[in-house]
């Protein structure tokens, strides 16, 4: 006899089978997206990579790159200069230049003794750096051997030639069983996700990471990308004349008004800019670190800037801010960013769309930076290139160049930046300045495409250009925000690093001045 109350038990159970499962696959999933989420990526790439680099104090930089950032605050000079002065001030603010002043006057015997100092800490990190990759080529090769197969216990690509890492390749090969299927062949079988492919069109790496790749191990392999040639880009022969000097002629421009809360202040953010009566916002916020570029072009009454890469704006915005540019020319590859830097000019600059004598001052052009000419010779070019955006990178899973469709575009990026530094390299006069600036810490993006840049300029065209340590103009900067000393700084531009105490950056910024 079939009894309802059996029935109503059976369907009962069957409902909690299914919510159950359900449950549990929902968490599973949940989970499952989290780790794999670009911003889950990024981080766990910069825990390996900047882990390595910067040792025990990456983990207080992670904690403060996971917090809200902090902001200065660029008085516009289109507004109502006073008024905003006196706003900032009262909200507890101080005025950068005088901050700079005060710290430079208190460290007035302090003379840093930049060179030795720089040379000191490039040993070091560039070992760091050097037992990184070696250690990520060594995982990569033994992720390719089967647990059985006897790999090499510990093999360091970085000594090896390509095509020796062929012939490892092929020797893995001979002891699996034979097939008399072709390379090509076997790629087609491996149902390739062509997202992994790097295009052999794009150059001589990307070639060589094409040679590098097994065509059996794309197959399912979504986290099988050989970072390490990525890696492999800082290049460290010095067959090029390489100069560092002090850069000790930095002014803060007289005009520009920087606001900005002390360290470890408990105030630290500004509330929204407001309109003033002249239709304008009052003052425009961003991270201390972009002013420091600006600052470290050091412009000059009269001066023709290019930004190379410039939407969308806000350091084309601090240099007008400035009121020291005859001409600053606004390039950027993408339409739509352009079009948000000329909303933000409209917004800050006043009768932008109507007077013409903005269009005399400012230019916007669409060129990739790579292939930008001029005739005239730029007197400062300002290179803040496209690059992991770090801090974006793990806060942020829109738009992040971690996520997996992107990965062939993040590969690139020390190639590009190191193209779009040679050429600004070309395009200012000799004498002229050109700073590099990225939003990164790692130095395969900072250091690698300033050192390939001048190596490139030299070989191909015999430009000369000295690298300006930016250590003495700095210091002043010292109760304000935390720039990278010590093993861990840069060799050729100062780095900006989040903290708890001073939330700016990542910043890095280096100076080049073409002598010849
Ligand atoms: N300097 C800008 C500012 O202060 O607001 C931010 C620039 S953002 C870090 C990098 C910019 O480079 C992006 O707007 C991007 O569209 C642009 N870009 C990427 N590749 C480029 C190329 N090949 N040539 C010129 N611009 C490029």
């Amino acid at each position: 006899m079939f009894h309802i109350s059996n029935v109503h038990r059976n369907i009962s159970w069957c409902s909690y089978l299914v919510i159950q499962t359900r449950q549990k696959s929902k968490t599973h999933w949940a989970k499952l997206k989290r780790k794999t989420s670009p911003k889950y990526k990024a981080m766990e790439h910069f825990d390996d990579f900047y882990g390595s680099v910067f040792g025990v104090k990456w983990d207080p930089i992670k904690e403060a790159m996971l917090r809200r950032n902090k902001y200065v605050a660029v008085v516009n000079n289109y507004g109502n200069v006073e008024e905003t002065k006196d706003f900032l001030t009262n909200r507890g603010a101080h005025c950068l230049k005088n901050l700079i002043s005060i710290q430079n006057d208190f460290q007035k015997e302090y003379s840093p003794n930049t060179k030795a100092e720089i040379n000191k800490s490039e040993n070091n990190s560039n070992k760091k750096l050097e037992e990184f990759t070696s250690q990520l080529q060594s995982d990569e090769i033994a992720s390719m051997y089967s647990q059985k197969e006897s790999a090499p216990a510990r093999l360091d690509l970085a000594d090896i030639s390509l095509n020796s890492r062929e012939s490892l390749l092929l020797t893995e090969k001979d002891t699996e069983p034979p097939t008399n299927t072709t390379l090509e062949e076997s790629m087609n079988q491996a149902k390739i996700d062509m997202s992994r492919i790097i295009d052999p069109s794009l150059g001589l790496t990307s070639e060589s990471l094409y040679q590098f790749i097994p065509a059996t191990k794309l197959k399912g392999m979504d986290d099988w990308v050989p970072e390490s040639l990525h890696y492999s880009f800082l290049s460290k022969d010095k067959d090029f004349p390489l100069v560092i000097e002090p850069e000790t002629d930095l002014t803060f421009p007289e005009h520009l008004k920087v606001y900005t809360y002390e360290m470890h202040s408990e105030w630290g953010m500004f509330p929204e800019p407001k309109r003033c009566n002249t239709g304008v916002f009052n003052y425009y916020p961003m991270d201390c670190g972009s002013v420091l570029s600006v600052l470290a072009l050091n412009l000059q009454p009269g001066d023709r800037v290019l930004d190379m890469c410039s939407a969308p704006g806000g350091k084309a915005l601090v240099a007008l801010q400035t009121l020291l540019p005859d001409v600053i020319v606004c390039n950027d590859v993408s339409i739509s960013r352009t079009n948000r830097q000329k909303n933000i000019f409209r917004d800050y600059l006043s009768d932008f769309a109507t007077n013409n004598k903005w269009n005399e001052r400012v230019a916007f052009t669409r060129v990739d930076g790579r292939m930008f000419m001029d005739d005239q010779g730029f007197d400062k070019v300002l290179v803040d290139v496209p690059c992991t955006t770090d801090r974006h990178s793990v806060t942020e899973d829109e738009n992040n160049i971690f996520r997996p469709d992107r990965i062939k575009e993040r590969l690139r990026l020390p190639e590009l930046q190191a193209q779009l530094l040679a050429n600004a390299l070309k395009l200012v006069r000799v004498g002229g300045a050109v700073v590099y600036s990225t939003c990164s810490l790692s130095p395969v993006q900072n250091d690698g495409p300033v050192h390939m840049a001048l190596k490139m300029v030299f070989e191909q065209d015999s430009i000369v250009a000295v690298v300006k340590d930016l250590t003495p103009a700095f210091s002043g900067l010292s109760s304000t925000l935390e720039l990278s000393s010590g093993k861990t700084a840069p060799q050729y531009g100062q780095l900006v690093v989040p903290s708890t105490a001073a939330n700016f950056g990542p910043s890095y910024i280096a100076k080049l001045v073409r002598v010849k």
